[in-house]
């Protein structure tokens, strides 16, 4: 039994528990103080005090109840037997999770109830109108998971712990999540909020973001078609392709806490719309060739990342299917390959390099003369990075002379000739 117990996690990442405490001051923080200087007519990130609303007039009880319906109809459409049924990695007791692979249908439904909604008179522009005290109402709502989370990890078996959330210092273990993954049930906590309240809340949000110009200009602008429509195919693809979730970092690894439970339920919906955000307030001309040459780069960035994705999981799933079959490999002590040809020859993680050509692209429609509607790209660029060394870290652990060997003839991680 001592043997499938989780060990303390020894070496702690985002800076230890100062960092810890750090980031869940600063995530709601960077959240606000984008919102509001959005909302200003420089939107200028050197305004570094934006004109603070009183803490009253962020909680709305309506905002709140709409947030709290939002994630309901979202858990409804979750727990409803729709889709098939698949299985998640090894776990460390040799067991496997069950998962309900639905979110195409929960996708279809939801937008099928936004259709009738909006035909039968919804105002959508609500959201812009009450979008900071939308985002105060699900800031409340991370904070309560979080906790709520912390505190069922303390009652869970010792086997259920994340590896990566169990330094037994409180506050790291908060913000990392103690617990893997936590089930109500067979009602997966974090599979459930890493794709569905947050992803499908930003497509609706920039949705009502082009609702709210076209109230006030009296048709949608090119530019917000773009980012609308880029950020739908991203949002669209993450749901068709709902199963490959489950070999990411996020759920092997990382456990259910702060970081991912605010990530899921206000940094990406809130900030991950900030381009939409923008040009209601600061609309966009855009000439037919840049609009043709944004375009382009989002393809090229979408081909890239989806082919990349998409080589690895079918490797992973079944290395003799003929789609990879004739990549070259080297082989590790684990009895798992590595790809050394095709994208995953090209660059060491071909799929970020991909991810952020397209977050380029969704930013070039806000224009060049503001630096906020490229905070995504910006951050984002930060996170894959990081991303990017904790999972070589990991890697090099797992597959020892094997990993040294791939970065040997793979020389560049992410950004062929530069990084
Ligand atoms: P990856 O899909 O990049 O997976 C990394 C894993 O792939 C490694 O741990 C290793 O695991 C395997 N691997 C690495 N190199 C090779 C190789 N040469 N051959 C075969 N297998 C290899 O991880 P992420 O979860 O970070 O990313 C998934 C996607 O999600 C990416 O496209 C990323 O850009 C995106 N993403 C988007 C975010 C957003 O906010 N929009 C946030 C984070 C990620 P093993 O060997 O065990 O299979």
């Amino acid at each position: 039994m001592d043997r499938l117990r989780v060990p303390c996690t020894k070496e702690l990442e985002f800076g230890g528990v100062l960092g810890a405490a750090l980031l869940i001051l600063l995530m709601p923080t960077t959240v606000f103080y984008l919102l509001l200087t959005c909302r200003t007519e420089q939107a200028s990130l050197l305004n570094f005090f934006p004109a603070l609303p009183m803490l009253r007039s962020l909680w709305d009880p309506q905002d709140f109840v709409l947030v709290v319906a939002w994630i309901a109809l979202q858990a409804l459409l979750y727990v409803l037997p729709m889709g098939k049924i698949t299985e998640g990695i090894t776990l460390r007791d040799k067991s496997r999770l069950q998962y309900r692979i639905s979110g195409s249908y929960s996708l279809g439904v939801t937008a099928l109830v936004v259709g009738a909604s909006l035909a039968a008179g919804l105002r959508l522009s609500y959201v812009y109108d009450h979008f900071l005290q939308m985002a105060f109402s699900a800031s409340l709502v991370a904070f309560g998971l979080s906790i709520f989370l912390y505190l069922k990890a303390l009652l869970a078996p010792e086997t259920a712990l994340a590896p990566g959330g169990n330094s037994g210092n409180p506050i790291y273990d908060f913000f990392m999540g103690h617990e893997l993954n936590p089930r109500i049930g067979t009602f997966d906590l974090k599979y459930f909020c890493e794709l569905r309240p947050g992803l499908l809340g930003w497509a609706l949000i920039n949705m009502a973001m082009l609702v709210k110009e076209t109230e006030l200009r009296g048709n949608p602008s090119l530019a917000m078609i773009l980012v609308n429509a880029f950020q739908l195919l991203y949002v669209v693809d993450a749901f068709w392709h709902e199963e490959a979730i489950l070999t990411t970092m996020d759920i092997t690894h990382d456990g259910f806490g702060f970081m991912l439970a605010f990530g899921d339920l206000t940094w990406v919906p809130f900030l991950y719309s900030l381009q939409a955000y923008f040009l209601v307030t600061h609309p966009q001309k855009l000439s037919l060739p840049m609009t043709g040459g944004i375009i382009l780069l989002n393809g090229l960035g979408y081909t890239i990342f989806r082919g990349a994705n998409s080589q690895k999981n079918t490797f992973r799933r079944n290395p003799a299917d003929p789609k990879v079959a004739g990549l070259r490999t080297i082989p590790t002590a684990t009895g798992r390959r590595l790809l050394v040809s095709g994208w995953w020859g090209f660059v060491r993680h071909p799929n970020y390099l991909g991810d952020l050509i397209m977050a380029f692209a969704w930013s070039l429609p806000c224009g060049l003369t503001h630096i906020l509607p490229y905070f995504y790209v910006l951050y984002f660029a930060v996170l894959l990075i990081h991303r990017e060394a904790r999972d070589e870290h990991q890697c090099l652990r797992k597959y020892g002379l094997a990993w040294q060997e791939y970065c040997r003839r793979v020389p560049y991680r992410i950004f062929p000739y530069l990084y």
